[in-house]
């Protein structure tokens, strides 16, 4: 869209407040708004000052000044204002108009201008399925204490957030039994239906919404794939849409891994795919699930160098919680057709030549989408760069369930990192894929490693309720 279309959708809307964002290391949103009688042509030249260092992880106090610049591509009106509001998502510029090293959104760009000078095709697309939970909100109502999020026990889990009046005595969906039952089971389909409307009107295109597998609430929306830097920031209209949406009616949405113990976990699985104009590159007939050898050797990129990668397709410490078997989320660094217990998996059922992708199940919605998707593209040029066959690296075919496999078998599959710092050790070892052609610079993963080290440091430190029932009456 053009700058003059903004500004007449501006005029046409009555908009009185222009909102000016952009996202951080952790793929948060921020924003500063100006009324629409500030903003002119001129603005999309000169950008929006803003303090960069009281960001984490961007500049120090010293050098504080940055700029946003709005990006004319990214605007949607916003529905949760009482004020007629336009947001407009903005890159991150340096006082001196250079584009900023650290910014998750120039980092994007620089990965699809990479895939393109690359040679091997023109597009990437990608489609995030990211899950989430809609619990009550304690701030709403009163009852439920925030330490039933704790829940240590299977029992525990299944009434988690389901409290009633004179206790807690009705039916209500077992463990891992939430996926897809019809109401009065599923008491959320109003509020997904609604949040569907609301992502419609800010420009995405809705194709489902469902219940997910675990019991208390969780849920799933699928938006249409689009490029690379589009999607991840359809991905943060999605989740400002859902948790604004959750907000209106009294409760609350959350996108991390692992909020209830002993049930599934919210995953963002990603689909991708390479086109060279309109021809898909990772279709061929024949081959294992329809796959070209280019989507062969991107799958390797992709499970070579999965332990570095999942630093920032995983990159919190509830990340890993959510990583264990049994819950539907990989644990094993294989892929396969149609397999869930899978790292990569190949969507056969209903699949067109254009439709072919492949689907890597490892991320989570706590990743920077712009960080995650640009260095899963990485890695899966370098594999097509290097050849890198996963089959014969003994990464699959694997399609059997992996979690019902001997010991012995087992063993042979290489895992995820356990940790957060297990991971964040793999990208220290493990970076050159993704400094190819500057897209991350080496000083860019320094600093997110060590911002990172810090969250992990913050939550080792803490005190945690587990170790009540392990040591408190030694
Ligand atoms: N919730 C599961 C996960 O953590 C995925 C369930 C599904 O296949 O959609 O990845
Ligand atoms: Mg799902
Ligand atoms: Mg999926």
């Amino acid at each position: 869209m053009s700058v003059e279309n903004v500004l007449k959708i501006i005029e046409d809307n009555n908009i009185e407040w222009i909102d000016f964002r952009f996202v951080d290391l952790q793929g948060r949103a921020h924003h500063i708004s100006l009324p629409s009688s500030e903003v002119d042509a001129e603005t999309f030249v000169n950008g929006v000052a803003f303090d960069g260092s009281s960001i984490t992880g961007f500049r120090g106090i010293e050098e504080s000044d940055m700029v946003m610049m709005p990006d004319p591509e990214a605007v949607f009106i916003d529905s949760f204002t009482a004020h007629p509001t336009l947001n407009i998502m903005c890159n991150i510029h340096t006082p001196d108009g250079e584009r900023y090293e650290r910014d998750p959104r120039g980092i994007a760009a620089k990965a699809e201008e990479f895939l393109q000078k690359s040679g091997v095709g023109t597009t990437a697309f990608f489609a995030p399925e990211s899950e989430f939970f809609i619990f009550d909100d304690v701030r709403y109502e009163s009852g439920m204490n925030s330490s039933s999020f704790f829940v240590d026990s299977e029992e525990a889990a299944w009434n988690t957030n389901r409290k009633e009046e004179g206790g807690n005595l009705g039916f209500k969906i077992g463990v891992k039994g939430g996926y897809v039952p019809v109401a009065p089971v599923d008491t959320q389909q109003d509020i997904r239906s609604e949040m569907c409307r609301l992502l419609a009107e800010a420009g995405l295109r809705v194709e489902r919404h469902h219940h997910e597998v675990a019991t208390a609430g969780q849920a799933e929306i699928n938006f249409r794939f689009d490029t690379l830097k589009k999607t991840a920031d359809n991905l943060l209209v999605y989740k400002y849409i859902v948790h604004n949406t959750a907000r209106q009616y009294g409760k609350v949405a959350t996108f991390m891994p692992k909020p209830i113990f002993g049930d599934n976990g919210s995953g963002m699985h990603v689909h991708q795919s390479i086109f060279n104009g309109d021809t898909p590159l990772f279709y061929e007939k024949g081959g294992y699930a329809n796959l070209s050898e280019m989507a062969l050797h991107y799958i390797g990129g992709i499970l070579h160098h999965a332990p570095a990668l999942i630093a920032l397709t995983n990159p919190s410490t509830n990340s890993f919680k959510r990583l264990v078997p049994g819950y539907e989320a990989p644990v094993n660094l294989v892929y396969s057709k149609g397999n869930r217990s899978a790292a990569v998996r190949i969507p056969v059922a209903a699949v067109t030549p254009k439709g072919c992708r492949i689907e890597f199940r490892t991320p989570d919605s706590t990743a920077n989408p712009y960080l995650a998707f640009s260095a899963m593209l990485m890695a899966g040029l370098d594999g097509i760069k290097r050849k890198i066959d996963p089959q014969e690296l003994g990464y699959g075919p694997m399609d059997k369930n992996i979690y019902e496999m001997s010991d012995e078998d087992k063993f042979k599959i290489r895992s995820v990192p356990g940790t957060l710092d297990e991971a964040l050790d793999a990208l220290e070892a493990d970076f050159e894929f993704l400094t190819e052609g500057e897209v991350f610079t080496k000083s860019f993963i320094d600093n997110y490693i060590n911002m990172k080290r810090n969250e992990a440091k913050a939550v080792a430190v803490r005190v945690h309720p587990h170790e009540y029932s392990l040591y408190f009456d030694c």
